[in-house]
């Protein structure tokens, strides 16, 4: 039952944080690591090859979100023509994408806008999603379920600012964070350091959504994977990453750990890993934009029977999971 030679069921790709901008390279914020602006467009190429020519084709792609640089808005070739160089090349795929949303794809556009653009999937055939909710869920096939939820339900970025959730995150931001500019952490200490704008946190409709979805996948004995572009284990990612409310989602995801297989993030782009105190196992993938040429980052899943096969390529680092029922 256990063995790899089997076909898998399915397979799908994960990739996050591509983040193209038509610019010449440069650093992240502290100046630490060189972003590869131009070059991230091939690396998604690559990757896409890769998972149309495999053996097991991929089914479909998760995009955990940052596809293109906030820098767009105010540089390099607009953000309306980024997004369409790198949808290009995810059509070329002829599978769906399901995408999640980063804070870069809010300094290009507003939420309204997202929702009504080629960057929501939660209207795609075997998508389930809520009205006007930028969360939802995947039925790839009986026994799988992939939740996407929205990182910045409640957020400073996206919305008009008469909106409630903005009003709502800009409270915790002054509340927490003393600094007049609230994408500078400093001052905060600890897990404290992820109260900055460009992170954000889920409302409470969508954790009482999440619960609901989670509680029927376990009663009907439904693996879940669930994605988000921020990481929720401190020690799977930077401090400064982390899901404001990321302790509130870690307990959800404890409760249903029967069905809950693993966590996949993106948004801190050096990656990283862990398993959570209820064994489940929490991946940050690596930011294709601050991978160099030559190399890629990026991740083709197999779903087997029983255990996932998440085979990383270049800096994406893989991992295999059984799954917590056997699919059918
Ligand atoms: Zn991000």
């Amino acid at each position: 039952m256990m063995d790899c030679t089997n076909r898998p069921v399915l397979s799908f790709g994960v990739i996050a944080d591509v983040q193209y901008a038509d610019m010449e390279d440069g650093y992240n914020f502290s100046r630490t690591r060189k972003r590869y602006y131009r070059n991230a467009v091939n690396l998604l190429r690559e990757a896409i090859s890769c998972w149309k020519n495999r053996d097991s084709p991929v089914k479909f792609v998760l995009q955990l979100g940052d596809i293109i640089d906030g820098f767009n808005r105010s540089r390099g070739s607009g953000s309306d023509i980024a997004l369409q160089t790198v949808m290009r090349e995810l059509d070329s795929l002829q599978a769906p994408v399901y995408h999640n949303w980063g804070n870069h794809d809010f300094y290009n556009f507003s939420r309204q806008y997202l929702m009504n653009s080629v960057l929501f999937s939660g209207h795609l055939t075997d998508c389930s999603s809520v009205p006007n909710c930028a969360y939802y869920t995947i039925h790839p096939c009986p026994k799988l379920m992939i939740v996407s939820l929205d990182c910045y339900d409640v957020s400073a970025l996206g919305y008009e600012e008469s909106d409630t959730k903005y009003q709502q995150a800009m409270e915790i931001l002054t509340q927490k964070n003393p600094n007049p500019e609230k994408n500078d952490p400093r001052g905060l200490e600890g897990d404290q350091r992820r109260f900055v704008k460009f992170n954000g946190g889920v409302g409470e409709d969508q954790l009482d959504w999440l619960e609901k979805k989670l509680l029927q996948a376990q009663a009907e004995e439904v693996n879940v994977i669930v994605m988000g572009h921020t990481p929720v284990l401190a020690s799977s990612a930077d401090w400064l990453d982390l899901l404001w409310n990321y302790e509130e989602l870690l307990a959800i995801l404890g409760r249903y750990k029967d069905c809950v297989v693993c966590y996949l993030a993106g948004h801190d782009h050096t990656g990283g890993h862990d398993t959570d105190e209820h064994g489940i196992l929490h991946i940050t993938m690596p930011g294709v934009i601050e991978t160099a040429p030559g190399t890629n980052a990026y991740s083709t899943v197999d779903v087997y029977r029983n255990k996932l096969s998440i085979l990383g390529e270049g800096t994406a680092e893989s991992f295999h999971i059984n799954l917590k029922f056997t699919l059918t």
